[in-house]
């Protein structure tokens, strides 16, 4: 809270000084006039903004109500129970978002959707919002995120969802399985096969052969289904390829089909964007990263072909991620080196350790522990 002498005086909140709000999905939340800025006790701006192909999660905001002024963008609102009808919105519109109205905002145009949102609470009160067709009978609220899906590729921004992906579809280009926040024109970006460097990620449930030797069967499906729908959002949103679903866990490629320069921090940032996930869940995950070089492409035979990753780095970021200890990530000394300055951004800290891998003689790993091991 600001002095009392200041309390006379007309107070400018610059750009650089807003404070961070509460994000839903895609969109992210800057307070301007709040408490925490001026110290305001009646009136609260706050500046929301979704990137292009973003959206938010679908959420209502239980404690206040909501004047949204469109300051720039094109996109939509959808609203309803079932979030099943949509505003369209652009430029000089408002909206008005009574306390427990369901919505999404969706950014279908090719610049930030920016609205200036005033509200009526401080403290604002967010909640995901699941629409009823979605919910399982005995439950109010998903116990992990649904992915969120955009509706253009988040490389070449080609439309594959909403009104627009109809053009797309028509041109053959439809959403890419392994990552459906790409479209099937990256994919094939890679023709043939090719020596790439990639990053390499696995994950896995720890102690999972004991939950199936201990655990009811339904208990268990939750389990995977929690893991695989927490998980591969978060892949995907980092422009990762969730190469296979592995029974109890995944093998992730980045770099691959689409190059991106910062693939081995996106795989880190995955990692423990994961493990800040799970860190609640009643399991722990174990995830090994290395970046090197792979035989990238489309493998296999005769009618058989996918896209993946084999080699070496593949098979070391598998071992790596076989020694992790729940909720740890172990870096092979390729990904720890590329990703050093992520992490000391981060203030995080890495355990050096040489070990005999088999197959791989002595390596230098480091251990990254996000979280207590559950006891
Ligand atoms: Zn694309």
């Amino acid at each position: 809270m600001l002095a009392r002498w200041m309390e006379s005086e007309v107070r400018l909140v610059s750009r650089d000084q807003l404070a961070a709000g509460a994000r839903s999905g895609g969109m992210s939340r800057a307070m301007a006039i709040a408490g925490e800025t001026v110290g305001s006790t009646a009136i609260f701006t706050v500046l929301s903004r979704l990137p292009p192909g973003l959206r938010s999660s679908p959420h209502v905001h239980t404690n206040c109500e909501s004047s949204i002024y469109v300051a720039s963008g094109q996109g939509r609102m959808l609203t309803g129970a079932n979030l099943d009808r949509a505003l369209l919105i652009q430029p000089g519109d408002f909206l008005f978002v009574p306390p427990g109205a369901p919505h999404v905002v969706v950014n279908d145009g090719d610049g930030d959707l920016v609205l200036v949102v005033s509200r009526n609470t401080s403290e604002e009160q967010v909640e995901d919002y699941l629409a009823p067709h979605e919910r399982l009978p005995d439950q109010r609220k998903a116990p992990f995120a649904k992915p969120l899906l955009l509706d253009r590729c988040k490389t070449c921004r080609t439309p594959i969802r909403g009104p627009l992906a109809i053009v797309s579809r028509l041109r053959g280009i439809h959403s890419y399985g392994k990552n459906p926040q790409l479209c099937t024109r990256c994919e094939t970006s890679i023709r043939g096969s090719e020596d790439r460097v990639v990053t390499i990620l696995f994950a896995d449930i720890r102690g999972y052969s004991r939950m199936v030797s201990e655990g009811p069967n339904d208990a268990l499906l939750s389990v995977l289904r929690g893991f695989f729908n927490t998980a591969a959002p978060v892949v995907y949103d980092s422009f990762g390829v969730v190469d296979q679903f592995l029974g109890d866990g995944m093998k992730v490629l980045f770099n691959v089909p689409v190059p991106r320069v910062t693939h081995t921090e996106d795989a880190v940032k995955t990692a423990l964007t994961m493990q800040e996930r799970f860190s609640d869940a009643s399991f722990g995950v174990g995830i090994g990263v290395e970046t090197g070089m792979a035989l990238a492409g489309h493998i296999g035979v005769d009618t058989v072909v996918d896209f993946t990753c084999v080699g070496e780095t593949v098979n070391l970021a598998a071992r790596l991620q076989s020694i992790a200890a729940p909720g740890e990530i172990v870096l092979g000394p390729t990904a720890w080196r590329k990703a050093s300055a992520l992490l000391d951004e981060r203030g995080l800290t890495a355990a050096a350790e040489r070990m005999e891998l088999k197959g791989f003689g002595e390596v230098d790993i480091h251990r990254l522990a996000t979280r207590k091991p559950p006891s």
